[in-house]
């Protein structure tokens, strides 16, 4: 479903992408990990067109991001969820606010299905009770789980998670990690997660990544990935993060 070829991409004379070859079938979850600054980010942000790319091609559901014209390219980010580490939810907007207002003013919803809908996706994500509480009023877990409803109301083909759960307390981080788990096992949704947290990638993943300076370290089916890494990369860094 994401098809990515040869893809280099630096930032002027640094080079972050080194010809990263890679494809995430449709309803594949795959976790992305690395050291920090070996360009994790940087690949979700190619993922979904936040970033432009030096040469090689990325396609999503069969559609070339470097090629596409800005309304396809619109089309591509709108059908890309992406779940970023620090929340980055609108702070003067109630959680259902910050869930119905792109459903209203990107997808043309009414005010009243905009708001139907995130109630609906509020409860999926436990936060019923919490629809109109502004999110200096959540904790970290709560703001985290109304982000991943917000994505998840412009009903997206693909999720991109950046860290979500990597600024949070350890006591709700398993409760973010359960809403994805859930939204994985709901839709089968195809999903990269770039995350640390072993536990969930080994009960989720289908495949897991280490990527280190731009470049694919290993990759192989999850299980495999953690019981049995073929590189000592892969060892050294898999010690290194329990
Ligand atoms: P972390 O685990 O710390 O989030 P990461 O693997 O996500 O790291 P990236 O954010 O992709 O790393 O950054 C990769 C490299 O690219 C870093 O050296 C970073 O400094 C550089 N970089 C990222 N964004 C930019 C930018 N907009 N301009 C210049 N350099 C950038
Ligand atoms: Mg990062």
């Amino acid at each position: 479903f994401i098809r990515i070829q040869d893809v280099h991409k630096s930032y002027g004379a640094v080079k972050v992408l080194n010809g990263i070859s890679l494809d995430v079938a449709e309803g594949e979850v795959l976790v992305l990990c690395g050291p920090s600054g070996c360009g994790k980010s940087t690949l979700l942000r190619c993922i979904n067109g936040l970033e432009t790319i030096n040469s090689g091609a990325i396609t999503v559901g069969g559609r070339n991001v470097g090629t596409a014209t800005p309304g396809e390219l619109q089309s591509i980010r709108l059908s890309t969820g992406f779940v970023f580490q620090n929340f980055n939810l609108f702070p003067h907007m109630t959680a259902l606010q910050n869930i119905a207002i792109a459903p209203m003013k990107i997808l043309g919803h009414s005010t009243r299905e905009a708001r139907d809908e995130g109630r609906r996706l509020l409860a999926r994500v436990g936060m019923a009770d919490k629809a109109d509480s502004y999110p200096f009023q959540l904790s970290g877990g709560q703001r985290q789980r109304v982000a991943i409803a917000r994505a998840l109301a412009m009903k997206p083909t693909v999720m991109l998670f950046d860290e979500p759960t990597s600024a949070l307390d350890p006591e709700m981080r398993e409760e973010v990690l359960q809403v994805i788990r859930q939204v994985h096992h709901d839709h089968g949704m195809t999903m990269v997660v770039v995350t640390h947290e072993i536990g969930f990638a080994k009960s989720v993943a289908s495949r897991a990544m280490l990527l280190d300076a731009g470049e694919i370290v290993e990759e192989a089916p999850a299980r495999a990935f953690f019981a049995n890494p073929t590189q000592e990369r892969t060892r050294r860094f898999l010690r290194a993060i329990v």
